[in-house]
């Protein structure tokens, strides 16, 4: 960075680094950061946790799972699925909204009846009850299909291409990472037990749709080179 004298001080700093703050350490909760570490003759990136440093591991290793566990998802046919039948049109999105508005009208004005004596409070409890389910419902249509615009062209067929489009657009991979996944990293076991780095160091969950996982269609991944700072 301090090589770096182009670059002017009032634009963001570009997000070099896939995961720091998105995954976070099993054992603490605390975010993992990225760090460079010079050990033992290896120079490299390293996740860490930044609270406690429970859990570390070589940067290169989980980008790498993580993109290719992202990829396969998103290429599946019921995740495909999944998203193309929760996203509306925007004249739904907007007619859900604008629903939504109005039920909450519709609240308030039972609302101030109640306050008046005008109705009594059993008249209340029931319609508020039936009209928050109702405006629950009508909030859930407009937030479910505007959430997704990130994955659009790049999920089922597409998914595989738009990795390569990608490139190394950070800021665009973390949003969908984000969007789609809950990743933890598990410490790393009692050193006998340490394997190479896979599946079993990660607690993952998909925030929506087939919470199936797809370890066994991605073969080997890391090397006994794991934990270079834990
Ligand atoms: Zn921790």
């Amino acid at each position: 960075m301090l090589g770096d004298l182009s670059r002017t001080t009032t634009r963001p700093a570009r997000a070099v680094h896939l995961l720091p703050y998105l995954v976070r350490c099993g054992v603490c909760d605390g975010p993992l950061s990225s760090q460079k570490v010079n050990r033992h003759g290896w120079t490299g990136q390293v996740y860490s946790c930044l609270r406690k440093r429970c859990a570390a591991l070589k940067a290169e290793f989980l980008d790498e799972y993580v993109q290719r566990m992202m990829v396969v998802w998103l290429s599946r046919p019921k995740v495909y699925d999944f998203l193309t039948a929760a996203s509306a049109t925007d004249d739904e999105v907007a007619h859900a909204r604008a629903e939504a508005q109005r039920l909450r009208g519709e609240l308030e004005d039972w609302r101030k009846l109640g306050e008046e004596g005008e109705v009594t409070a059993i008249a209340y409890a029931r319609a508020e009850k039936g009209l928050l389910a109702q405006i629950a419902e009508h909030e859930q249509r407009a937030a479910g299909a505007g959430s997704p615009a990130v994955l659009r062209g790049r999920i089922g067929d597409q998914a595989v291409q738009a990795r390569q489009d990608l490139g190394d657009d950070i800021p665009v991979k973390r949003e969908i990472i984000r969007l789609a996944a809950d990743i933890k990293l598990l410490h790393a076991g009692f050193k006998g037990e340490r394997r190479t780095f896979g599946r079993h160091r990660l607690d993952w969950r998909w925030k929506f749709g087939p919470q199936e996982q797809g370890p066994s269609e991605l073969g080997p991944a890391g090397s006994p080179l794991d934990d270079a700072a834990a």
